[in-house]
């Protein structure tokens, strides 16, 4: 019984040795500015936008593939909130993103 105690514990702490290993080695780092427009679009998540929620809409609007009139939910407002925080901030190598009203 003592016997299958250690060995569900070994392979335990190997299996999260494992799994911790695979997580700093395939670490990918999102652009810090990811987070600030999914807080700008409405999170409602709907999908109208033709993307798989609103980080999904975020990401195109990063890679330059959508028009921010694509969030049907979201106004004017909106829109001029997500382009001004855009001309403030560009990526890390210093381009900015070309927004797409
Ligand atoms: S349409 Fe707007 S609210 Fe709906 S998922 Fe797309 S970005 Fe989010």
């Amino acid at each position: 019984m003592v016997v299958v105690i250690v060995l569900a514990v070994v392979i335990s702490v190997v299996l999260a040795l494992l799994l911790w290993g695979a997580s700093v080695v395939f670490h990918v780092e999102e652009d810090p500015r990811l987070q600030d427009i999914i807080d700008l679009l409405p999170n409602q998540n709907c999908g109208l936008c033709g993307n798989p929620g609103c980080k999904g809409m975020a990401e195109a609007i990063l890679r330059e593939d959508a028009k921010l009139s694509q969030c049907k939910p979201g106004d004017q407002a909106m829109r001029e909130d997500i382009r001004d925080y855009l001309a403030e901030h560009p990526n890390e190598a210093g381009e900015y993103v070309k927004v797409k009203m």
